[in-house]
């Protein structure tokens, strides 16, 4: 490493200043990858004076915005394949959440000992705002927004960023002290830091994904943990109280040195939030009492209570009165293509879940609802068990309907349990979900498979349902 941690500089050095600035300023820095994180990486370094060079696997003509904005900002770069050049003249690299660590540049870097960070690592180097960080395996992306509108609400200034929206890099420079950079934070990002510090961070939950890239459940989890590694008492760490494994985790290896909050669904925590009846109650050790109106929340199911829960301990945990809290809490909508509301036509309600891609969120999507569920469920398996969805949707589901190529699947391990129809066209298969849903029925996109198989992405799966609910709507009047 050329950087020794610097932890105890950055406590010493004046506000004013960036923390880690000097590690920038005249260095030669190879940035892998040009999708939205590496572009942004590499414009700030460059307003910061390194020497930056970005190189691109895909071609030029794949790339091109990004390569227009490179030229414009006099940034050096390779698209059509990753060569030496630029790893040649590194003083370290920078890698996107995107980049696998199979990556040749990756690989040579390693065995040359150059050090590989994170997007996110280098931009809180030049940052002076105050970082507030959401990951865990499900939840972040809802959290993190709901956290965003609470601070918004409070009319209290902030950037809402990291893996959604903006990357980190594109604000993180712009800052200053009294600013709140309220970040989603990936694993693929953890593995990638050394100094990055939230000053309240939290861990939603854990359960396996990404195995894949990781290798073991068990390093899974260890990055997850680096969130709360360079933490000092002066931080906070956020913690699901109902999750055993991440509960045991910090027992037996604590990370960091922050101090610990704790929300939860079952009982009392202090300091912390925990769910009580239809209200949210927190106790910050000093104070206790109800948050006002977090009775009245908008997204449905007890997983956004938890959500709710988690991001109102990040902001008391930052010093956020309750009754500063409870506009945000009680204004927030949701995100788009989580449990989205999208209509209500002849008394069905329509609800848009694509992001729904494992089996975990389809549970956490039909216990979240009372109606009667027709569910449009398929698309690309990855190799998931859907059975264990089978006791609740008995209870719940009027029908299924399976699309894609994953209903071969969902016949056999769903199939024998619950009616259902298979349609292998995702439009005709909402119109057959049109038809077995009754008044009073809702209908829900939630898949539990990726879109690979008919769509770009969720968010193209989520935006098709949306416009069918619409057709659908439109012929209902019409008729
Ligand atoms: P992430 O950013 O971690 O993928 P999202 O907020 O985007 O999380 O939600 C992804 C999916 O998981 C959605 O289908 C959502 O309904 C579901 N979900 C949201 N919060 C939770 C939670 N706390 N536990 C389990 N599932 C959740």
């Amino acid at each position: 490493m050329i950087f020794a941690s610097a932890l105890d500089d950055r406590r010493t050095i004046t506000d004013n200043l960036r923390p880690f600035a000097d590690r920038v300023a005249g260095r030669s820095v190879l940035i892998i990858g040009m999708a939205r994180s590496g572009l942004a990486a590499a414009r700030m370094l460059s307003d910061a004076k390194a020497r930056v060079f970005v190189s691109e696997a895909k071609d030029r003509s794949a790339v091109a915005t990004q390569v227009a904005s490179l030229e414009q900002n006099r940034i050096a770069f390779e698209t059509g394949g990753h060569t030496m050049r630029g790893l040649d003249n590194a003083d370290f690299v920078v890698v996107s959440p995107g980049v696998l660590s199979a990556n040749p540049l990756v690989a040579s870097a390693r065995q040359r000992g150059l050090p590989i960070f994170s997007e996110l690592e280098v931009a809180y180097w030049l940052t002076v705002g105050t970082v507030l960080s959401v990951t865990g395996s499900n939840g972040k992306t809802t959290t993190t927004a709901w956290l965003g509108a609470i601070y918004q609400s409070a009319g209290k200034s902030s950037e809402v960023g990291g893996n959604i929206g903006r990357a980190f890099s594109e604000f993180a420079a712009n800052l200053t002290a009294a600013d709140r950079a309220i970040l989603e934070v990936s694993t693929f990002q953890l593995e990638c830091i050394q100094d990055f510090c939230p000053h309240v961070g939290s861990l939603l939950n854990l359960s396996p994904d990404h195995l894949d890239r990781h290798g073991t459940y068990e390093e899974y989890i260890r990055l997850k943990f680096r969130l709360f590694e360079n933490q000092t008492p002066a931080d906070a760490a956020i913690l699901n109280a109902d999750d055993s494994m991440l509960v045991q985790w910090d027992k037996d290896r604590p990370t960091g040195r922050a101090r610990r909050w704790w929300f939860s669904a079952t009982g009392r925590v202090s300091p912390g939030v925990w769910l009580d009846g239809a209200l949210l109650r927190f106790d910050t050790g000093k104070t206790s009492g109800v948050i006002p109106g977090s009775n009245n929340l908008i997204p449905p199911g007890e997983h956004n209570r938890m959500n709710a829960a988690a991001a109102v301990a990040m902001a008391l945990a930052d010093g956020l009165t309750p009754d500063e809290i409870s506009s945000g809490l009680q204004s927030f909508r949701g995100v788009e293509h989580r449990l989205e509301h999208v209509a209500d036509v002849n008394s069905i309600s329509f609800v848009n879940d694509s992001k729904a891609t494992n089996p975990d969120a389809v549970a956490k999507a039909i216990v979240s609802f009372d109606r009667p569920l027709v569910i449009l469920m398929g698309g690309l398996d990855k190799g998931t068990d859907f059975g264990v969805l089978a006791p609740e949707l008995k209870k719940r589901a009027r029908a299924l309907v399976f699309t894609g190529k994953a209903a071969p699947k969902l016949e056999v391990e769903l199939g024998t349990e619950i009616p259902y129809r298979t349609v292998p066209r995702f439009d005709d298969a909402f119109a057959a979900a049109t038809e077995i849903a009754q008044p009073g029925d809702i209908v829900l996109l939630s898949p539990g498979c990726a879109s690979f198989d008919q769509f770009d992405n969720y968010e193209h799966r989520g935006r098709v349902f949306k416009q069918l609910v619409l057709d659908f709507a439109r012929e209902a009047q019409e008729s």
